[in-house]
């Protein structure tokens, strides 16, 4: 047990807030260390959850773990997933509100392991009919699916989310659970081209491939061997110990048909995964003038099987363009080079647009079709911060994205909770913590930040380049403390930065992006004719990827940086409107070891993430807070003098109902609106007294 004194000193803290040392990192540090050791990954700092990657089952995931979890107060057990889980759905279930539970921390920490744990726990544990198995099925089942065509191995991570993820998971006024909506953020499409060493393509390529039965595999012209495939081998890695691509397939083929995709939806999804492969072994050659021809008989030929699209309309697609010149339309034949662009923006295109229709199908399957009243649990589960040897746009962009929520972390928690304090007159000795709104300005500002920039160069006729975005960047973000380029650095600094290179300071530590791709990548330019023949495809999905007209065509298409912030500003919305809750999840150690607690990498981590402020705030804080018309009307019948009917202000109630029920001086504190609880201990106690 974690009672006794000795088991504590073995086991340290379940919650920091009960730390003597609190201020001391090193305490803090040691306090995790001893729990990890003893396989107790989980720590609370008041109500948010510290998780630490265990790198190995502990068997705490259970049926049994969830029964025991269930309606039991948050801090009676030893710390657990499922605990933080079961205190947002009561919260939610009593006070009928809308919820947000936000999981951060960086790539391979364990986010999307926690979100699985979260999901599974309302799925198994709510209330349910068996009308609604159905549902609770599909929600669980849509993980394997967007996780097969959204992940990857990468350097940090076996299975890398490569999309952001924002799960609404809709409850009924009973509380259980009837439905549920997916939002994806920007996938790394850059991957089904290109992968560095060490570095896979999405799961579903090798899943196909190794899994896909026989006939299947015939059908789709494809050999039961990665190594033929170019966009398979490129990291030299297309076998994976720790992934059974094998039976990941069966999971994801099964979980397929329990989500409602009709058999000819998913022939014609596996058509489409083939016809990626297939484009990837396209190959050109130079013909006698200088341009690209096509040298792939066989490929052409499984192509145009697969999406029902004449060869000789692929060909002419995949090595001429289109210019409309006046009145006529001239085809222009592409160089080898511009040939094999064009042919990987198409296999991206495809992919991406796939994927985005992959996302709606599942939320087709997951709708509620019932109108009354719900409240939502939110799930956000996105790539976590990332820093490569080489860091591109993809990197940029995912960086970017962690900053952002670190800066919603900083306005929900110790922004505005020390804010409240002030406003409600409560003593208060400020915590001083580092903001990063001066690096999320820094990338989005209006005009004058790096996606302005970058913006403006991608839509500069002539003469942009990626050494002009850096010479944009170097002129307008000169002196800027986050921002340093190789022109701008200090002497010895210069010496750790390429020419082609610039650094930003992040709040979780110093990237360097090559600049090398960043115009194309945002501008992701698809030729207007080859978007034609993929229209006339018989295969709907595709003919549905690429309709005719796309919505604002004659206007300039949105930047991908840009449409990428834009999201997150949706997002950002989203979530401000809901109650937060949060898991942060460390790394033991860079090596994806189980056992091991390296001291540096976790106490980078929890420097960054903020964990110390957090804790001041906690500590000196209260965890619960009120307005005293909510407070007195759930609690008045506990106390003679306020029940049934209370003739004073609200605040007077609240006051004679505290001293009604003994709180003690040191528990409380009463500010102009609202009532403010050290301990949710006290609050608990309150609760069991109505069973009395
Ligand atoms: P990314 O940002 O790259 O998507 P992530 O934070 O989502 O990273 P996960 O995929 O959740 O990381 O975790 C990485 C791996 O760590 C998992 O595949 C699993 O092997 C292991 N792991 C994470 N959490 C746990 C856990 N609670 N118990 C056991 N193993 C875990
Ligand atoms: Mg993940």
């Amino acid at each position: 047990m974690e009672g006794s004194l000795m088991a504590r000193d073995r086991v340290g803290l379940q919650d920091f807030v009960l730390l003597d040392n609190y201020t001391s990192e090193s305490a803090f540090l040691e306090n995790l260390r001893k729990r990890f050791h003893e396989n107790l990954i989980y720590t609370y700092i008041g109500t948010l959850l510290v998780s630490v990657n265990p790198y190995k089952e502990l068997g705490i995931y259970t049926k049994k773990q969830m029964d025991i979890y269930m309606g039991v107060n948050f801090f009676e057990l030893p710390p657990h997933i499922y605990a933080l889980a079961d205190n947002v759905y009561r919260t939610m279930v009593s006070e009928t509100n809308n919820h947000f539970i936000l999981i951060s921390g960086e790539s391979g920490a364990g986010k999307t392991e926690a979100s699985k744990k979260v999901l599974q726990f309302y799925a198994v544990s709510c209330p349910s009919t068996t009308l609604l198995h159905n549902i609770r099925d599909r929600l669980l089942l849509s993980n394997p699916v967007l996780e097969a065509f959204g992940n990857a191995k990468t350097l940090k991570n076996d299975n890398s989310s490569r999309f952001g993820k924002y799960m609404d998971i809709q409850f009924d006024h009973r509380g259980a659970a009837v439905g549920g909506h997916i939002l994806s953020y920007l996938l790394e499409k850059s991957r089904v081209v290109h992968q560095n060493h060490g570095e896979r393509n999405f799961h579903i390529f090798y899943q196909l491939v190794e899994g896909g039965e026989e006939d299947l595999l015939r059908w789709l012209g494809l050999e039961r061997d990665c190594q033929k495939y170019r966009f398979l081998v490129q990291g030299q890695c297309a076998k994976v110990s720790s992934i059974n691509d094998n039976s990941d397939w069966k999971t994801v083929r099964k979980a397929l048909s329990v989500i409602e995709f009709s058999e000819s939806d998913i022939e014609h999804l596996f058509a489409i995964t083939a016809s990626v492969l297939h484009l990837g072994n396209v190959h050109f050659e130079a013909n006698f003038c200088g341009y690209a021809s096509l040298n792939s008989c066989a490929e052409i030929h499984w192509l145009s099987k697969l999406l029902g699209i004449l060869p000789a309309v692929l060909q002419e697609g995949l090595t001429h363009r289109k210019i409309e010149a006046k009145a006529e339309e001239v085809l222009s034949p592409f160089t080898v080079d511009h040939a094999i662009y064009a042919r990987d923006a198409l296999a991206k295109a495809i992919y991406g647009r796939t994927f985005t229709w992959l996302v709606n199908k599942i939320n087709e399957s997951l709708a509620n079709r019932d109108s009354t009243r719900k409240t939502v649990i939110g799930l956000l589960d996105i790539y976590g911060f990332e820093v490569f040897q080489v860091n591109s746009f993809e990197q940029f962009c995912i960086n970017y994205c962690n900053e952002k929520l670190q800066q919603l972390f900083i306005q929900l928690t110790l922004k505005s909770e020390q804010e409240e304090y002030e406003m409600e007159g409560i003593e208060w000795e400020p915590v001083p913590y580092f903001n990063n709104k001066i690096i999320c300005d820094l990338v989005e500002e209006k005009h004058r930040g790096i996606i302005s920039i970058l913006d403006e160069e991608c839509l500069r006729p002539g003469g942009a380049t990626d050494m002009t975005f850096l010479e944009k960047l170097e002129e307008n973000m000169c002196g800027h403390p986050h921002f340093v380029t190789h022109k701008l650095a200090d002497p010895k600094t210069r010496k750790t930065l390429g020419r082609g290179e610039f650094r930003l300071l992040h709040y979780a530590g110093e990237v360097t992006y090559c600049v090398l791709g960043f115009l194309d990548k945002n501008n992701d330019l698809l030729y207007k004719n080859i978007k034609d023949v993929m229209h006339q495809s018989k295969n709907p999905i595709i003919r549905h990827c690429f309709p005719t007209t796309e919505p604002d065509s004659k206007r300039r298409p949105e930047t991908v940086a840009t449409q990428f912030k834009n999201s997150l500003a949706g997002l950002t919305e989203i979530l401000m409107s809901k109650e937060p809750w949060y898991v942060r999840c460390l790394k033991p150690n860079e090596g994806k070891q189980s056992g091991r607690f390296d001291d540096v990498t976790v106490r980078h981590q929890v420097k960054y993430l903020g964990l110390m402020e957090h804790l001041r705030v906690r500590r000196a804080g209260f965890a619960y807070r009120r307005r005293y018309e909510v407070f007195l009307q759930r609690y008045k019948p506990l106390c003679p003098d306020t029940w049934p009917h209370w003739r004073g202000t609200a605040a007077e109630g609240v006051e004679k109902l505290v001293k009604y029920l003994g709180y003690k001086p040191n528990e409380y504190k009463l500010g102009r609106t609202k009532i403010f609880i050290r301990h949710p201990r006290t609050l608990f106690a309150t609760e069991d007294a109505f069973d009395v």
